[in-house]
């Protein structure tokens, strides 16, 4: 449902409080204008103190929220009318702000034909509120309404733009608000006066600024190919085969298709499941976004589902595209028995989301101890499949060795006896071997040798504890668990 269509049903129903989450005033001041019909409007902000709400002239000069609010609770001051109250919440520590607040949203439970809306770009309120609050989140355009406004900024600035670069740019600002879009573009026409190809790398450069601001979710750039990955042959081709579909969506779904939805790559730490997450988006030739769950969890009543709630949203805005959530059990760990009401309500959301999710978001989850996660998470259609990295076997310990080799001494690999290296090395995760090659290539360097050889590979192997040494009873813990759960395994 659009926002103000939206709004309009919540006052109807005489929801006391709205509270819209957005920084762009403007913009919301035309929402609440559309939606109020014949009511008059006041408003509370930062600079003009108690004001009319269209014209913003002054009502009664000097008066902070506080004595505002206590003015309108005391009478029926605000019938059919509705309050608007911007930078209200630096005055959420005020208990007088809390108290009328309070005491307005009762009486509109109880009839008050009013509404008051709190308008912010910060999601913050005291919790004696919560119950009367509801909050709303600002859309992000789709791709057609992005056109419509970079064509309509290109009109007004007399500049022109090819038909080619504005379904690339309308796709790149994917995710952006309309005010972000604006400035962006004016940022774009600011070097040359015109827009260019070149334009797109500014764009993507101030989106991964914007979506890091967000504070939430991070934009990974791509580096890692399908061939940087040693072995799990089964992962890459059924990531291949969803690969296919997800490039031609479209077309699959009219074909009777399902939307891809997920995966869950469990197993081993450091044998390459964040290294699949990258190539995943590689693979698909879409954005890939981290999700940080350490900074999902907020400090304030409700910050923490809202900050998962405007995760998804953006990670929808932006898609098609990978949202990887990475150490899945550290966010949900214990959800059934431990865990805090906070960490359910967000598994609650979560759940809820991959269970009805039909955007073109795919989501790539990585944990290493599976035992750690909640049962619902691993049932049938949440995750397209479940996948188990193990240690890699021998063939696959060969092809990591060649990879990092060749990407540090590529001349050097074909007098290098792989074999010899392979069988002293049972055991090894990936990032051992990586690890090993690492310390190869510096001791022959400070040898002062020409080249890397084997015998650099072996002394650094002889100089290594591997992670089956170091973890070895919670791996075969771990691997027997996989295989009672028979899950898939992503080596051949
Ligand atoms: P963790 O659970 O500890 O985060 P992980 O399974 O996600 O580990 P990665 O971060 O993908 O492991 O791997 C660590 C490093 O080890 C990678 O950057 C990569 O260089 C190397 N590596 C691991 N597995 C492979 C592999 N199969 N092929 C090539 N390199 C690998």
């Amino acid at each position: 449902m659009k926002i103000d269509k939206e709004l309009s049903s919540y006052v109807d129903s005489g929801f006391p409080i709205i509270y819209i989450n957005s920084f762009e005033e403007t913009k919301v001041d035309g929402i609440i204008s559309s939606v109020m019909g014949g009511r008059k409007g006041y408003e509370w902000n930062g600079a003009d103190g108690f004001c009319e709400f269209k014209t913003k002239q002054s009502m009664i000069a000097d008066k902070g929220l506080a004595e505002t609010l206590k003015l309108l609770c005391a009478d029926n001051e605000l019938e059919r009318k509705f309050l608007v109250l911007k930078d209200a919440h630096l005055y959420f520590d005020d208990p007088t702000v809390i108290n009328c607040l309070k005491a307005i949203a009762i009486k509109i439970s109880n009839g008050l034909d009013a509404a008051v809306i709190i308008v912010s770009s910060i999601l913050k309120f005291p919790k004696e509120l919560e119950k009367f609050i509801t909050i709303l989140e600002m859309d992000y355009p789709d791709q057609n309404e992005i056109k419509e406004q970079i064509i309509a900024f290109a009109k007004e600035q007399e500049v022109s733009i090819a038909d080619a670069l504005l379904e690339e740019m309308s796709m790149a600002f994917k995710g952006l608000t309309e005010f972000e879009i604006d400035n962006l573009l004016a940022a774009a026409l600011a070097d040359d006066g015109m827009f260019t190809r070149s334009d797109l790398k500014l764009i993507f450069d101030q989106k991964q600024q914007m979506i890091m601001k967000s504070g939430i979710l991070e934009m990974i750039p791509l580096k890692e190919r399908p061939e940087d990955i040693g072995g799990l042959e089964n992962l890459k081709l059924w990531l291949d085969k969803k690969s296919k579909v997800f490039k031609s969506i479209n077309k699959a779904i009219e074909f009777g298709v399902n939307m891809p939805k997920g995966v869950l790559i469990a197993g081993v730490p450091g044998c390459g499941k964040s290294l699949c997450a990258k190539v995943t988006a590689q693979m698909f030739a879409v954005p890939l976004l981290r999700l940080d769950m350490g900074k999902i969890m907020g400090k304030y009543v409700g910050e923490s589902e809202e900050n998962m709630r405007k995760a998804i949203t953006l990670a929808e805005a932006i898609s098609p595209c990978i949202l990887w959530i990475d150490e899945l059990e550290k966010a949900f760990a214990g959800v059934n028995g431990t865990g805090n009401e906070v960490t359910v309500r967000l598994f609650g959301t979560f759940l809820t989301w991959m269970q009805e999710k039909t955007s073109s978001t795919f989501v790539v989850a990585t944990a290493n101890d599976i035992t750690k996660l909640p049962p619902e998470l691993m049932r049938k259609g949440r995750f397209d499949e479940i996948f188990y990295v193990g240690l890699p076997n021998p063939d696959e310990r060969k092809k990591i060795f060649e990879i990092h080799i060749k990407k540090r001494r590529r001349n050097d690999l074909s007098s290098i006896d792989i074999s010899s290296l392979v069988s002293k090395t049972e055991g090894y995760s990936g990032a051992d071997v990586e690890g090993v090659v690492i310390d190869a290539v510096e001791n022959a360097f400070v040898d002062g040798s020409s080249a890397l050889t084997t015998e650099h590979i072996q002394r650094a192997i002889e100089n290594t504890h591997s992670l089956s040494e170091i973890m070895k009873e919670s791996l075969t813990n771990l691997s027997k668990e996989y295989e009672n759960r028979h899950f898939k395994s992503a080596s051949k």
